[in-house]
């Protein structure tokens, strides 16, 4: 009995601290909306971010996706400048959110539509790969809020069809992502175009020396807020190696997906070529899979995330890049084909799943090449990821090449006759240790 008035003190006092997005500050057409889309109380980020903001004060955070950080720069911006419309109505762009894929520029959209429903905002969404005509003609019928990826901003900056000049918002999104692929240099292009007074929050989710460089030419006098994703996603997600040569991988994946309890997953795959393998292979066994990256058109990478989304595909399979804007709440599972060579990227990778606080459960394929890439992630995650199995039968399969690749010819290889991988069982071993 004891216990049980110990528990109900403890929701009790829990549910009495829990701060709501109305003690943040945030006006009723906003909290509706928030309703609307059942969040009930801020996240870490949003706590903490949105008084910053709300004071109008620039803003260095670093944390990474599902951490709820959209919510955490989009509710303050629609907040002040529905305020800011109310006193004096200026035409003219007013936020610029400037994200590096177009996959995450289309979900910023949607959120900034879905928390700003009842405050006539509007709002556009450009990004390369498409034309631009849709665009434009957005542009044209007025924004408040434009989100944008760096290139096709530019482009569309430089044929005169959008101009800077009003910008009080600024948001850098995923800034290390920004520098990873390339677009330092568009960034700083950008930055000149800019009114020097403005608000600016730059978001990244790791902060090495150059992000710093960045963010200083960018950022006055910052509040700074660090969400610890490394740990706290980590903690959160029931990790495991297998020890694996890379001809395996393929059997040891079609092995997981048949016998773990998998949902949903997503496979990371280092290349684009290997993406669109797996996902041959996947479906040749049976298994709806899609891959997701670079070289895929728009409308094709839709396709495969709406079918995704709607559950007729269980396994989607993609590059790191074109991960990044993917937000999916449902995700079961992670499983890294490929190790990652870039520590952080773990962390990203396995983010996916577990959002929202939920728990989540991410596997790693690690091959011999690859055993230093896991001693890296080890180290920055601080701590051993258990090791599930090692493969028992690696030597054969060094004979037995798993799968034949319809489309590859060059892949044909020989059948594992007569073997059942689906019941040979794995050796288990739970105890922790480092490669
Ligand atoms: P983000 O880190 O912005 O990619 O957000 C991750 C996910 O968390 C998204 O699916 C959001 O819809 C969701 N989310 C953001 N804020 C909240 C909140 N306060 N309560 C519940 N879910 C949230």
């Amino acid at each position: 009995m004891r216990d049980r008035d110990d528990l109900l003190d403890g929701l009790f006092l829990s549910y009495y601290f829990l701060m709501n997005f109305k003690q943040l500050g945030i006006i009723d057409p906003i909290l509706n909306a928030l309703e609307q889309e059942g969040y009930k109380n801020p996240t870490p980020i949003q706590e903490q971010a949105i008084p910053v903001l709300l004071k109008n004060r620039d803003l260095l955070a670093c944390a990474q996706t599902g951490t709820g950080k959209t919510a955490a720069f989009a509710i303050p911006i629609i907040q002040q400048i529905f305020l800011d419309k109310k006193k004096s109505n200026i035409n003219g762009i007013k936020a610029l959110v400037v994200t590096p894929t177009r996959e995450l520029a289309i979900q910023i959209g949607e959120s900034f539509r879905n928390y700003g429903k009842f405050t006539r905002l509007r709002h556009a969404v450009i990004f390369g790969g498409v034309k631009q005509g849709n665009q434009t003609r957005a542009l044209q019928n007025g924004v408040d809020i434009l989100v944008a990826t760096p290139g096709r901003l530019l482009d569309l900056m430089s044929q005169g069809l959008v101009s800077l000049k009003n910008i009080k918002y600024f948001v850098l999104d995923e800034a290390d992502q920004m520098l990873d692929m390339g677009f330092i240099h568009d960034i700083r292009k950008l930055l000149v175009q800019l009114p020097e007074k403005r608000q600016s929050l730059f978001f990244s989710a790791t902060m090495p020396p150059p992000i710093v460089a960045l963010s200083q030419k960018i950022l006055g006098n910052p509040e700074r807020v660090t969400i610890k994703p490394q740990q706290t996603t980590a903690e959160r997600i029931d990790q495991s190696i297998y020890f694996v040569n890379k001809q395996g991988k393929s059997k040891l994946l079609l092995h997981l997906l048949k016998t773990e309890p998998i949902e949903s997953v997503l496979v990371f795959s280092r290349t684009k070529y290997g993406a669109d393998k797996i996902a041959r292979v996947l479906n040749r066994a049976g298994i709806n899979a899609g891959a997701i990256h670079g070289n895929k058109s728009q409308e094709a990478r839709q396709k495969v995330l709406g079918s995704f989304r709607d559950g007729d595909t269980k396994v989607l399979v993609a590059t790191d890049i074109a991960s990044r804007g993917i937000d999916l709440d449902e995700l079961s599972h992670v499983i890294n084909y490929d190790m990652p060579n870039v520590p952080e990227t773990y962390v990203h990778r396995i983010g996916r799943t577990g959002r929202a606080n939920a728990s989540g459960v991410a596997f790693s394929f690690c091959d011999q090449e690859e055993r230093s890439y896991l001693k890296d992630i080890q180290k920055l995650i601080r701590q051993d990821i258990p090791v599930r199995a090692e493969h028992p039968f690696l030597e054969e399969l060094d004979q037995q090449p798993v799968m034949q690749d319809a489309a590859n010819p060059t892949d044909q290889r020989r059948r594992p006759a007569g073997r059942n991988f689906g019941r040979r069982k794995f050796r288990r071993n739970t105890s922790r240790r480092s490669s």
